[in-house]
């Protein structure tokens, strides 16, 4: 049983799951030693310092501390060279090898090999061939990094390619489709909670036509290279190859693997595209964007280099403030677009986007990064759309909560980081399931039938535990409450990885312990809405070519999903959000890959880029106003907003403003305050772009005027007086 625990707490995250581990107490603490270092591992020839940083830390400071006693200026260069990011591999003279004698072409420059596309899915099921497989479920498509299994095994969406247990020669090829220069290979073991299996050593093979085969060799000694592969599972294991090839077909052909075990592997292949002067092939697709952006990974320092320059470029419209500090002191910076920056506008929505609260699903960072970029420069072109986003709501783009854990899932890069390293802060917490869980208290109420009249129905409080002292609560989670807390937020996305499908509060199940089960919330309709508003202006959502991209095929409800009914996660921020502030706010999975190699980010921002604006856009269904004071016209703080039939209110900000999000219909609305009358009124909502205007004016209730008159010190007429007495008798 412990194994069976322990494999489940290890391998379970499959997509986007958070490991809620039942002993965690539900504050999302993450499971004890879950992740491990990837190593690479190296073709002989290769010069140790193209090693990617990271494993090597620890004997690379014990040599950096022995040479330390010696010498301190070599120390230094040595661990500029150990830590310095830099390409999987170094450009050197065309290196083209090719026996069966065919095709030349010349190299294209590229400062390293990327991906071909196996886990991102530009590598179609169809290039991808095997000498057997088990069953579908393992066959050559499965067999991409980072594909991850469902919780059962034996159904159509197992974790790797595996190869039948009689066949003797196994080999997992995949087409190019055209000449490329293949410069390296990364493989994984099978995604299972149940099996373990994985290849420990492979040889490699080439060939243009698929039928003259040759391997790669050992350059010393001449001998067909057999690179060593995996020792676990998950770990990536890269290998480059003695001389990158030139060809259209590569195979990985396993030599070995666990014993007891199934050859078994999920792979990636590097491979740099080669110029085809006579267009003998078809040209590779282009992935491209025509905005002029910053299409890079940004590490903390970049990234804060680059928010300054957009706040340089467009200083009217930009502020940059930050929200508090991470685990490790990174600051959690935020992006602030709006025409008056700095300042909350009467009757103007603030709206938010928050990324990267797994450190690793590093996608949503960058879009956010381009939006900013985006955002400004349209804005000084004059573009009409942006500036009526910016004049007419206030932006505010957190691109990342979790920074320690980013700056780990960088430092890895993008292909060697795994399925789930960085995903958790500095103390191993997982920040979605960090948040108070208000649905418990909220429920409970509700099935003793005290809301909305004792227990409200929105607002709840921090429950007593979460605000002791030595509670489980992480600095980056307090940050974010308190953001909350502090800014009147209508609406929010945040923005994961690991899949492509828009999920909806709430995300915790009602029935305890349910492991998925529907949970709407009374705003089930506007909720829906949001989604599918993001999923279906996402052009990666909305191909109909496109393959699930791991065990469910979320198109079959239009790529969204009510997040309790996928896999329910206590202490979420959606939940969070609704449930303690005004802000309604659901999860984008915004691609199969948790951390798309830079060259995928021009495709990722058009995918992207519409349902980004679109969705900002949003704020305007519904019905907004201002609630004010008959007499004086100020506007009424607090004041509860309430629609017939919607059993959760809103509340106006300091200066009375409120927006109430809801899809078209008409609606019996109420504002009602302390110490004033109660006023309905029916509102329509069209599909007119709104906000409908549904203003409010409350009069005070006479008790209040006695107190107020009180209170100043006024002297009170006897009969005045009187009246105050009985009312002080009714106990309010
Ligand atoms: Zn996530």
């Amino acid at each position: 049983m412990w194994g069976l625990l322990l494999a489940l707490a290890t391998f379970a995250p499959a997509v986007d799951l958070g490991l809620g581990t039942p002993g965690a107490s539900g504050l999302g603490l993450a499971p004890p030693a879950t992740t491990k270092a990837p190593v690479s591992t190296l073709a002989p020839s290769s010069n140790p310092a193209q090693q990617p940083s990271g494993k090597n830390n620890g004997t690379s400071e014990q040599h950096v501390r022995i040479r330390f006693v010696k010498k301190k200026k070599v120390i230094i260069k040595k661990r500029k060279k150990l830590t310095r990011p830099r390409p999987l591999v170094t450009t050197g003279p065309p290196v083209i090898t090719t026996p069966a004698g065919a095709l030349h072409f010349p190299e294209e420059k590229e400062p390293g090999c990327p991906p071909l596309g196996l886990e991102s899915l530009r590598v179609s099921d169809s290039q991808l061939e095997a000498s057997s497989s088990q069953s579908f479920g393992l066959g050559p498509h499965r067999g991409r990094l980072n594909i991850q299994s469902g919780l059962e095994d034996g159904d159509l969406y197992d974790g790797a390619w595996c190869a039948e247990p009689q066949d003797a020669e196994p080999w997992l090829q995949v087409d190019a489709r055209r000449p490329t220069r293949f410069s390296g290979i990364i493989t994984q073991g099978r995604n299972s909670v149940w099996r373990y299996d994985w290849v420990t050593s492979y040889k490699v093979q080439f060939s243009n036509d698929s039928r003259t085969w040759w391997g790669s060799r050992n350059r010393s000694s001449g001998m067909d290279a057999v690179f060593p592969a995996n020792s676990d599972p998950e770990t990536p294991v890269l290998n480059l190859l003695p001389e990158p090839q030139v060809a259209r077909f590569i195979r990985l052909l396993p030599q070995t693997w666990l014993q007891g075990g199934d050859s078994c592997l999920r792979a990636e292949i590097l491979a740099c595209p080669v110029s085809d002067p006579n267009d003998l092939f078809p040209k590779a697709p282009a992935l491209g964007s025509s905005d002029p952006l910053d299409f890079r990974h940004h590490n903390y320092k970049a990234m804060r280099k680059l928010m300054k320059q957009v706040n340089e470029q467009c200083p009217n419209v930009t502020r940059i403030y930050s929200i508090g500090k991470s685990h490790q002191g990174l600051k959690l910076y935020v992006m602030e677009m709006s025409d008056h920056p700095g300042q909350h506008e009467l009757g103007e929505p603030e709206v938010r986007y928050v990324a990267g609260m797994h450190g690793n699903e590093a996608l949503g960072r960058e879009l956010l990064l381009l939006l900013m970029q985006y955002l400004c420069r349209e804005f000084l072109r004059g573009d009409p759309r942006v500036t009526r986003l910016l004049t007419e709501t206030r932006i505010h783009l957190l691109p990342s909560m979790n920074p320690d854990g980013y700056e780990t899932a960088f430092r890895r890069g993008s292909e060697l980081v795994g399925w789930a390293e960085g995903r958790w802060n500095q103390q191993g917490i997982d920040l979605n399931h960090n948040f108070a869980d208000l649905n418990t208290p909220l429920w409970e109420a509700e099935d003793d039938g005290l809301v909305p009249d004792t227990v409200p129905n929105h607002h709840l409080p921090l429950p007593t535990y979460y605000t002791l002292p030595n509670a489980t609560v992480a600095p980056e989670t307090r940050a974010v409450i308190e953001w909350m807390e502090r800014i009147p937020f209508v609406l929010s996305a945040n923005l994961h990885g690991g899949e492509l499908v828009v999920s909806y509060p709430f995300d915790m199940t009602r029935t305890p312990w349910a492991a998925r089960e529907l949970t709407p919330t009374p705003d089930d309709a506007v909720f829906r809405w949001l989604s599918t508003v993001y999923a279906g202006t996402n052009r990666a959502m909305q191909d109909p070519d496109r393959r699930p991209c791991h065990s469910q095929d979320f198109s079959l409800h239009g790529n969204i999903i009510n997040g309790a009914d996928w896999h329910t996660v206590p202490g979420s921020m959606n939940d969070f959000s609704y449930l303690h502030t005004n802000c309604f706010e659901v999860t984008v999975e915004l691609s199969c890959d948790k951390f798309p190699h830079e060259n995928e980010l021009p495709q990722e921002w058009e995918n992207n880029k519409d349902a980004l604006l679109t969705y900002l856009e949003q704020v305007r269904v519904g019905i907004a106003g201002v609630v004010r004071d008959k007499d004086t016209e100020l506007g009424i703080a607090d004041a509860v907003i309430s629609v017939d039939g919607i059993n959760h209110d809103v509340t106006t900000a300091w200066d009375g403003d409120y927006w109430r999000l809801l899809t078209p219909g008409d609606y019996m609305v109420t504002a009602s305050a302390e110490g004033y009358h109660s006023v309905t009124r029916s509102c329509r909502v069209t599909f007119e772009e709104g906000p409908v205007p549904c203003n409010f004016h409350l009069t005070k209730t006479p008790k209040q005027r006695l107190r107020e008159l009180l209170a100043s010190g006024a002297k009170v007429p006897p009969d005045l007086r009187r009246r105050l007495e009985r009312l002080r008798g009714q106990k309010n």
